[in-house]
């Protein structure tokens, strides 16, 4: 039997960890590193990830995929997927299933495929570090991840050859991380910003016990989305410079995205960094063109400010749901990569009103508890503490009704699992079928939700109003949404189809695991 390792799958960087004889271990590579950037080059021959797949970025951006998270589990019509096709260098079109898929090679990759060479890589980190085989995990997810994204996760671990223990949300992680083996009685906020995704969750956290009050967040709002802002500045400035339209040039905006990330994160050490470019632009003459800029933090912050907004209106949202005020809090968690920026912690710390807790490493946070969380789930360890976590749902289950309107049977920050019942009868004599359509999200009309799927049930022809069938909608401890359906007359489970359900078939997961587990980049430690 294998080790069972905690996982962060993050947009822009992974990290594994694990708990052997007590302690928690933060795995490192062959160089020592504690974090892997989530980024996947293919070569024509061989896959490579990590550090060394970065590095190809800027030589061959056309075959590198960064940022896949964005784009797992949702359908190609999304707006981020538009942004992302007429971003990248790669190839973006649309999957037979309506979900995105990447051109590489003249080969087709899903974004779970994506994710699962980056699980792939951190499952090889942990076995040459470890020495022994890892064969299940606990993956985490944005708090604000919805039915198929959590899916689509699953579907990665399964590409990586990784059983998915569970699916756990990245504030709970956090919070877990910090609260473990600390015998204490608080009220937590973990604000946790990362390369992709923003989600904060308030929780209560009595000695084992760990409770989700609230959780909210945007999937979309990280440090992606700060340093493609600041890349359009600095393209501005660069056109204006040089009386030359980027528009369609991917490469001009590759580097200068590039330079923006690392602008940002020297600015989170000094007031003003240097932008130099000495070829941010070579014409098909072969002339350089350099673009040279000094970007101050006053500066940055009047361009990103509504971001850092964005995340303060998420925070009181929440506690609003929470039916909390500042003063209710004891401490303030921040994790994720872009909480290192000032502006950042400023902003975090005046609206909770006091100094966020230093105590967790916010890179590491949440991979160190989920696998505290792994550790508990195969322990077999009488001695091993009995933990509870108990989480909410972070988006509304509903079903459409006439006019398009949504009927929400499961609201928003339930304690999960949970389950809700319904009872739908035919409204037309001989009605052979009941079709039902189920939503997740907060928009009071369907075609503002995300669709979870059309389940049609089959029913035997009767008068109409005769059959009667009782439908049981539940979301499991991974956050997970399953149907049931059972014929109240005859008393017997119903046969439920369902229709446009995205993401890869079964099949496809497991032609992509073989493809997966063949691919070798890393030489052990
Ligand atoms: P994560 O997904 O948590 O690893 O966060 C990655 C994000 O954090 C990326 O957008 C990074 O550019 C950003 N980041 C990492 N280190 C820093 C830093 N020192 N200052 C500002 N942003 C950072």
């Amino acid at each position: 039997m294998g080790l069972a390792v905690g996982i962060d799958l993050g947009t822009s960087n992974s990290c594994v960890a694990c708990v052997r004889n007590g302690e928690v271990i933060v795995c490192v590579d062959s160089e020592g590193r504690h974090t892997q950037p989530s980024v996947v080059a293919f070569g024509t021959r061989s896959v490579i990830v990590g550090h060394r797949a970065k590095k190809q970025l800027l030589h061959a951006p056309e075959s590198t995929v960064m940022s896949a998270k964005r784009l797992i589990g949702r359908n190609f019509e999304d707006a981020e997927v538009q942004r992302m096709k007429a971003r990248s260098a790669f190839g973006v079109f649309r999957g037979d299933s309506g979900d995105p898929r990447f051109r590489v090679h003249g080969k087709a990759y899903a974004p779970e495929e994506i994710s699962g060479h980056v699980l792939a890589h951190m499952k090889r980190i942990a076995e040459a570090q470890l020495g022994e085989v890892v064969d299940k995990a606990v993956i985490t997810v944005p708090a604000y991840f919805n039915d198929p994204q959590r899916q689509a996760t699953r579907d990665a671990a399964q590409i990586a050859g990784l059983e998915c223990l569970r699916i756990l949300n990245e504030p709970t992680a956090a919070a877990l991380a910090y609260g473990y083996g600390r015998a204490q009685k608080k009220r937590i906020v973990v604000y946790d910003l990362g390369g992709g995704t923003f989600d904060v969750s308030i929780l209560r956290v009595d000695g084992d016990l760990y409770e989700v009050i609230a959780t909210a967040g945007d999937t979309l709002l990280g440090g992606d989305d700060f340093d493609n802002l600041c890349a359009d500045e600095l393209v501005r400035m660069f056109e204006a410079q040089v009386k030359q339209s980027f528009a369609d040039n991917r490469t001009v905006r590759m580097r200068m995205r590039e330079a923006a990330e690392m602008a940002k994160i020297a600015l989170s050490e000094s007031e003003e960094v240097l932008i130099d470019l000495p070829t941010a632009w070579r014409t098909v003459q072969g002339v350089d063109h350099a673009f040279t800029y000094t970007l101050n933090r006053h500066t940055y912050a009047r361009w990103v400010l509504p971001l850092v907004q964005r995340t303060l209106l998420i925070c009181e949202e929440t506690m609003r749901s929470a039916k909390m005020n500042m003063r209710h809090i004891d401490a303030v968690l921040l994790v994720g990569g872009m909480t290192r920026y000032p502006l950042v912690r400023e902003a975090a710390q005046h609206l909770f009103g006091r100094m966020p807790d230093t105590s967790v490493n916010p890179d590491e946070a949440v991979a160190v508890g989920a696998a505290i969380q792994a550790h508990m789930l195969t322990s077999t360890d009488a001695m091993t503490s009995p933990t509870v976590l108990l989480d909410v749902t972070p988006q509304s289950l509903s079903i459409r009704t006439m006019g398009g309107h949504c009927d929400v049977l499961i609201p928003h920050n339930t304690p999960i699992p949970t389950e809700q019942s319904k009872v739908f009868h035919t409204a037309v004599d001989q009605q052979t079928e009941v079709r039902i359509a189920v939503y997740q999200g907060e928009g009071r009309h369907a075609d503002m939700n995300e669709l979870l799927g059309q389940f049609v049930l089959d029913v035997p022809p009767m008068p109409r109003g005769q059959v009667r069938v009782r439908v049981t909608f539940s979301i499991d401890v991974d956050g997970i949404v399953q149907v049931r359906a059972v014929d109240d007359k005859l008393a017997k489970e119903a046969s439920i189809r369902i229709e446009a359900r995205g993401g890869m078939s079964p099949e496809e997961v497991r032609e992509a695991q073989l493809d997966t587990l063949n691919a070798s980049d890393i030489t052990p430690a």
